[in-house]
């Protein structure tokens, strides 16, 4: 964690404090080695949100891209009083969270239902073969920013685990030499994903004044009509070719019959 609480305000960790966890009310002290970022760790060493993980550099500069009132929302299930810590939570409700590390499906799906709205940022740089994967197919990506496109076999260019689910996600790769945009993907259920290409810049402007939220539940929505559409479309095709075969074979079996 960056913040705890000490007086009912918000303090980093600095070396010797101690505070409180802003989400259990238990004693937190401040971790301030050279191994890991500083952070607050739990005294008794059990962390009250259980999806919560070490944070890295880059974890952390995300965050502080954003003000620190959206960093490390508490929030917790009415009904089962479970408590988690979103990375960021906009004053629009969007919640955000970074993920370097790799994430099994469950707890994926269990936090995507968890948040209701929210978007990935993944960090595109933790596995060389990602990174590698991207940056040698990258010249064949010629998004416009901002712009949509159909992505098909987006498997080509991102990593598989990431492109199922409906949760639209945000691929960092860094940048080799200078910040690389951020490309945002959305997969869909008929085997291609919808790619756009946004700035860090305008996806933190966006983010925090509502138009990323808009956005995204305005694609979900379009890429759920597509899908249905898709689906009826095929269901007649299959309807109108089982009556050709249906028609054709009982063709065949009347005149079958008749020559023999
Ligand atoms: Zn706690």
């Amino acid at each position: 964690m960056q913040f705890a609480l000490i007086d009912q305000t918000r303090v980093e960790a600095k070396p010797g404090l101690k505070g409180t966890c802003p989400g259990c009310g238990q004693l937190v002290i401040a971790k301030c080695g050279t191994h890991r970022i500083h952070h607050w760790s739990h005294f008794n060493k059990r962390e009250c949100d259980s999806w919560w993980e070490p944070e890295t550099e880059w974890h952390r500069a995300w965050k502080n891209k954003f003000p620190v009132e959206c960093q490390e929302i508490i929030m917790q299930d009415q009904r089962t009083s479970e408590i988690h810590i979103a990375d960021v939570r906009t004053a629009h409700g969007l919640v955000i969270e970074f993920q370097h590390s790799h994430i099994d499906p469950q707890e994926r799906n269990a936090r995507q239902s968890f948040y209701g709205n929210m978007v990935w940022v993944v960090d595109g740089m933790r596995l060389k073969s990602d990174h590698q994967r991207f940056f040698n197919n990258k010249s064949q990506l010629f998004p416009e920013i901002g712009k949509p496109f159909n992505l098909h076999r987006p498997e080509d260019y991102f990593p598989a685990a990431w492109l199922r689910g409906f949760i639209p996600v945000i691929f960092d790769f860094r940048g080799l030499e200078g910040p690389e945009d951020l490309y945002c993907l959305f997969a869909t259920r008929l085997g291609y994903a919808i790619v756009t290409r946004v700035s860090r810049d305008t996806f933190v402007q966006i983010a925090a004044n509502g138009e990323l939220l808009r956005w995204f539940l305005h694609m979900a929505k379009e890429i759920t009509n597509v899908e249905q559409q898709t689906v009826k479309r095929l269901a007649i095709q299959r309807q109108r070719q089982a009556n050709i075969d249906f028609n054709k074979a009982s063709r065949m079996l009347r005149y079958g019959k008749g020559r023999r």
